[in-house]
């Protein structure tokens, strides 16, 4: 069987890192078709769009893509391609697992985390108004007859919205996630005690949903409780679920817990597509110069076996992944333990590592 995977190679990094990972996916036996699309910065340039038609047409069309990170620039006018993507195609689950390797260089290491974040609601839906503008100044008057004093003429305004279908769904997905995976247990993450409509509803829905998984324990923590104990005690916890912008900071503590941006994975998942890309973004600072870890793309591309059901693969890619890790000689620079060391691998040849292992096992 043959699969056709979109892959969005993106900008920075993106291009070195998603080609290592289409040559280790490509060496693990399996047989992809890749149809290769673009967005971004430069993609506006060549085509006039940042987002074409045709890379999202490609990507309904074959289900799955894997995708590179992709730069936004501050202030030009239009928000992250990256959110732009996951709306049109309603990718509402972000699935970052942070697990640790052996060998990777980390304050800890019994670390076995998956952050399920919500990718379309929250203060990320884009729901914005900027100070000064007649729609901002029509909406202030309008809410000052509820909430007075409380709201000045020169705010500018981010709405953070949660809807009673989206947090379902992204609760349900946490849990079918946990069982699916052997997990014991689902932590919902809020601050339901402040914004008590918003991560009211996110709490509430998350309680009643738990009753239907009898077999996964539950918990709740107030966000800036949990940021502090998963810096003390992350064994405690196994799958969390959270708001977006929850989501988004906590994952990348996450990541810092096992190894940094180059070790963390992630996947946008939705009921008929999915897109599988690192955590990280597009690196400027270290594009073009082969340094880029590309353990966090290939690790995503993990995630993608494990969705198309190639769970034989799957394992054999993460064994030869962990082997490389432990052994720690053909590693990038960022996974070393001296900071100044001389023998790290390029991005290219920690890829060749894998696919050397993989040819082993
Ligand atoms: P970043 O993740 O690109 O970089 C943060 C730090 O981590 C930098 O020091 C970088 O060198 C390092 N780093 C990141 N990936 C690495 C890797 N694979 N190997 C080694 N080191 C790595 O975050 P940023 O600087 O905040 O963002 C840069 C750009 O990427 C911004 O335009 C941002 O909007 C975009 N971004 C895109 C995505 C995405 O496409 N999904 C995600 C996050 C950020």
């Amino acid at each position: 069987m043959s699969y056709n995977v979109t892959l969005i190679p993106g900008d920075g990094i993106g291009p070195e890192v998603t080609e290592a990972t289409r040559r280790v996916l490509d060496a693990t036996g399996l047989e992809f078709n890749w149809e290769v699309k673009n967005a971004g910065g430069e993609e506006l340039e060549r085509s006039g769009s940042l987002l074409p038609e045709g890379t999202l047409e490609s990507v309904r069309r074959n289900k799955v893509a894997i995708k590179g990170p992709i730069t936004t620039p501050i202030g030009k006018g239009f928000r992250s391609i990256n959110v732009a993507l996951r709306q049109s195609l309603d990718l509402y689950s972000c699935v970052r697992p942070c697990k640790f390797y052996k060998g990777v260089n980390s304050r800890y290491d019994s670390v076995d985390l998956v952050f399920v974040r919500e990718n379309m609601e929250d203060l990320y839906a884009g729901v914005e108004y900027r100070e000064n503008q007649p729609e901002t100044k029509r909406l202030i008057t309008e809410m000052k007859k509820d909430f007075g004093s409380k709201l000045r003429d020169d705010m500018a305004l981010s709405i953070k919205t949660a809807s009673a279908y989206g947090t379902r769904r992204i609760v349900k997905y946490a849990f079918e996630y946990a069982r699916d995976n052997n997990r014991r247990k689902v932590t919902v993450v809020h601050k339901a005690n402040i914004m008590k409509f918003t991560d009211g509803l996110f709490l509430d829905t998350a309680r009643e949903i738990s009753k239907e998984y009898p077999d996964i324990e539950f918990s709740e923590v107030i966000v800036d409780a949990i940021t502090m104990h998963l810096v003390q005690y992350p064994e405690d916890y196994d799958v969390l679920v959270l708001p977006n912008l929850y989501g988004d900071i906590l994952s990348d503590l996450g990541a810092g817990l096992i190894g940094g941006p180059g070790m963390a994975p992630g996947g946008n998942i939705g009921d008929e597509f999915a897109v599988f890309e690192a955590t990280h973004g597009s690196a400027p600072q270290i594009a073009g110069q082969n340094i880029a870890n590309p353990l966090a793309m290939i690790l995503s591309g993990l995630m993608m076996l494990r969705h198309l059901r190639e769970f034989d693969a799957a394992k054999r890619l993460e064994k030869a992944i962990a082997a490389v890790i432990e052994e720690g000689n053909k590693v990038t620079i960022d996974m070393k333990h001296d900071r100044n060391a001389h023998d790290a691998v390029g991005t290219q040849e920690a890829a060749d590592a894998i696919i050397g292992k993989l040819q082993t096992l």
